[in-house]
């Protein structure tokens, strides 16, 4: 069990609040999510488990929640900010990300274009797809998931619109798009530690699928001097390049807000070990994690990211690299749309399994 090394803070919370409030922003999210114990789950876990608490990020609001609706407050400020009538994603048929920009798109009254990448969750139409369409996306089928690909046809959609008299925010490559997450996860990082003061508890280590937002909540942690670690759990890809991302996200938030301090290597753990075959392919674990939560909490994982990110914790407390003093908070980041498309793996598992 590793020692907990508590830092210095180099500002004070409210300080960081007013950084971040600088930024333009659309209120959108139902906020604060709730913070719940989960008490069956730590029992399910065994004597050495640590007390778990689950912070409800897939209760946010907009068109089923998540992780980014947070995010989409400050990419709307941007967009607004920009006067851009139009947005373009670029994604696959289960992501959350192309759902809930779709649906915010509809909110402020914008179009948003899904490019969308081929994967094996096309048809049927069921989850984020169907949502996407019933939210109104325009969907342009890209003709491979290779990456220059989708990379031109991205370029020609904008030239495209542009050329119309459309103003577009291109949301894969606007530079302050790329760390929106970050920006928005220093707030919630501050709205967790006076959730946990409020109850009398201390985080000991943070779990959650790795991104823009644990890069937010691990950045958030070295300035202010919280005792917290962040565990990111890579859904897809390997140790050193979920890292980099996770950095690259924090440093570019804390490069436009003037921050005193940037985020290395050593300041967060990546687990790349829990991704299994590859993004989008559950894994037996992930999936007996959504089982051990819905039968425990009642709480439903998605099977792509929360479920791996379950995996984690579990696999974690069992090799007691956490010990029973201490407090996770396990982050559910959304992503309940995304159920409903992996109906067979899901059925597979119960069967399979218990
Ligand atoms: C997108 C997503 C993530 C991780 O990426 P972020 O950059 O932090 O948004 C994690 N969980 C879910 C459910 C997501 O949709």
């Amino acid at each position: 069990v590793a020692q907990t090394v508590t830092n210095q803070a180099l500002l004070t919370r409210q300080e960081l609040q007013e950084r971040v409030g600088r930024l333009p922003r659309v209120r959108i999210a139902h906020l604060p999510t709730p913070l719940e114990d989960a008490p069956r789950l730590r029992e399910a876990l065994g004597p050495n488990a640590p007390r778990i608490a689950v912070k409800r990020e897939d209760l946010t609001g907009l068109a089923f929640g998540g992780n980014k609706v947070r995010h989409l407050e400050f990419r709307m400020g941007d967009i607004r900010a920009k006067g851009a009538d139009t947005l373009i994603v670029t994604n696959v048929a289960q992501s959350n990300h192309a759902r809930l920009h779709t649906a915010v798109a509809a909110k402020f009254g914008l179009t948003n274009y899904i490019i969308k990448i081929p994967s094996h969750k096309d048809t049927p139409v069921n989850g984020n797809l169907l949502l996407d369409h019933l939210l109104g996306a325009r969907i342009v089928e890209a003709p491979s998931a290779d990456q220059e690909v989708v990379a031109t046809e991205l370029e020609r959609l904008v030239a495209d619109l542009e050329a119309q008299g459309h103003v577009v925010y291109n949301v894969p490559n606007d530079p302050f798009s790329k760390f929106a997450g970050a920006c928005a996860y220093l707030l919630a990082a501050i709205e967790l530690l006076e959730q946990l003061d409020a109850a009398g508890m201390r985080a000991d280590h943070i779990f959650l699928a790795s991104g823009t937002s644990s890069a937010g909540l691990a950045l958030a942690g070295k300035l202010l001097g919280a005792p917290y670690r962040v565990h990111a759990v890579s859904v897809g890809g390997d140790r050193a390049s979920i890292a980099e991302y996770v950095m690259a996200a924090a440093n570019g938030a804390a490069e436009h807000l003037g921050l005193p301090s940037r985020l290395s290597a050593g300041d967060f753990t990546v687990h790349d070990e829990y991704v299994g075959e590859r993004y989008g392919i559950p894994t037996e674990a992930g999936l007996a994690a959504m089982r051990l939560a819905a039968r425990t909490e009642g709480l439903i994982l998605d099977p792509v990211y929360t479920a791996k990110s379950l995996s984690a914790l579990v696999d974690q407390i069992h090799q007691r690299a956490i010990g029973r003093d201490e407090t996770v908070v396990f982050i559910h980041t959304g992503g309940l749309p995304i159920t409903f498309a992996y109906n067979e793996e899901i059925m597979h598992g119960l069967t399979a399994g218990t």
